[in-house]
């Protein structure tokens, strides 16, 4: 950054700065006369470490990223001629941490901190002017936060849920099947886990198709879902397997909503279109209650063993 003058000289006047815009009072303009005017080349950055100043942009154009740490570029913004830079960090008398580079060559007004509160003294109008210009920023950076909040959400929703079936993944699975285990533990209620798995789906993918063998999936997943209560989850496990978890559920009732899947998965249509042969869909269950001092692998074993007896019972129903 090198010095070409001071603001006296310099061709703009102060009417053209957005922060004294309506001044009148020459004083003021004679406080900013022996202001530094710089010049920045292109690319270059401003590196003004711990010291903060004001800036305003002359000529030419400034771009800032309000963190150097962030890892995105939607919080960057340009700084045009009359506009300002750094006036918060200069307020609020802290290490000033926006990378402010210039987008092309461009002349920027020096204002040190000391003479920008001497200007706030004598000056209602840029007082004025300062406080709007803070409340704009403070409406933006919020609205960028409210933005970054709701993207957050909908990736964690994203990487928690199945795509091809809505239901949740195992991700989901192997963190609150513990949280659910131990509440369960705690407030000594039953919880009850149904595993559930499609019979014969290789067969039903070998002769309908694997795009049919998703539907099915599909139909089945949102069956199992509209079937249970709002206080249970319905989860993929993995391929053509999946899990029902029934918090507060004994292992009586939890049998009976399995034989309800059993039931109502049988009678399932998966292709409402007549010209297409009815393709058979069924599901085996295996229904476990966690027994006193089991951990989430001892529950999930006991429902697979119960799944794997309904196999071999001859599938199409619930063992526990
Ligand atoms: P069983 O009654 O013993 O469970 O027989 P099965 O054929 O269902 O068992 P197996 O585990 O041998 O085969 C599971 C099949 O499920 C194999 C695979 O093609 C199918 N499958 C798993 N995930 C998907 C999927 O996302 N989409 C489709 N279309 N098929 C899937
Ligand atoms: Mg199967
Ligand atoms: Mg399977």
């Amino acid at each position: 950054m090198e010095q070409i003058g001071t603001f006296g000289a310099h061709r703009t006047t102060i009417g053209d700065l957005q922060l004294f815009r309506d001044e009148t009072d020459s004083s003021v303009a004679d406080l900013l006369a022996n202001c530094a005017v710089v010049r920045m080349a292109k690319g270059r950055r401003i590196e003004d470490g711990s010291h903060a100043r004001l800036y305003i942009v002359l000529s030419g154009q400034l771009e800032i990223a309000p963190d150097t740490h962030a890892d995105d570029e939607s919080g960057t913004s340009c700084i045009n001629p009359g506009e300002s830079a750094g006036e918060q960090a200069v307020l609020d008398d802290a290490a000033n941490l926006a990378a402010m580079t210039a987008t092309e060559d461009t002349e920027l007004l020096v204002i040190e901190p000391e003479l920008v509160w001497e200007l706030i003294d004598r000056s209602h109008v840029l007082a004025r002017n300062l406080l709007r210009l803070m409340s704009f920023r403070i409406r933006a950076a919020n609205a960028l936060l409210r933005r970054r909040q709701k993207l957050g959400e909908f990736y964690r929703q994203l990487s928690l849920n199945d795509p091809l079936t809505g239901l949740y993944n195992r991700a989901w699975l192997n963190d609150m099947l513990p949280k659910l285990v131990a509440r369960a533990s705690q407030d000594g209620t039953p919880l009850s886990l149904i595993m559930i798995d499609l019979d014969n789906f290789k067969n039903f993918n070998d002769s309908h198709g694997h795009i049919a063998g998703d539907t099915a999936l599909g139909v089945a997943a949102e069956l199992i879902r509209n079937t249970l209560r709002p206080s249970d989850y319905a989860v993929r496990y993995g391929g053509e397997e999946m899990m029902a978890v029934l918090p507060n559920t004994t292992p009586q009732i939890a049998a009976m909503v399995a034989e309800r899947l059993c039931l109502k998965l049988r009678a399932a249509i998966v292709f409402p279109d007549m010209r297409l042969p009815l393709p058979h869909l069924t599901g085996s269950f295996g229904v476990a209650t966690l027994s006193k001092g089991d951990d989430e692998q001892a529950l999930i074993a006991a429902a697979d063993a119960a799944l794997y007896r309904a196999k071999e019972a001859g599938r199409n129903q619930v063992c526990d």
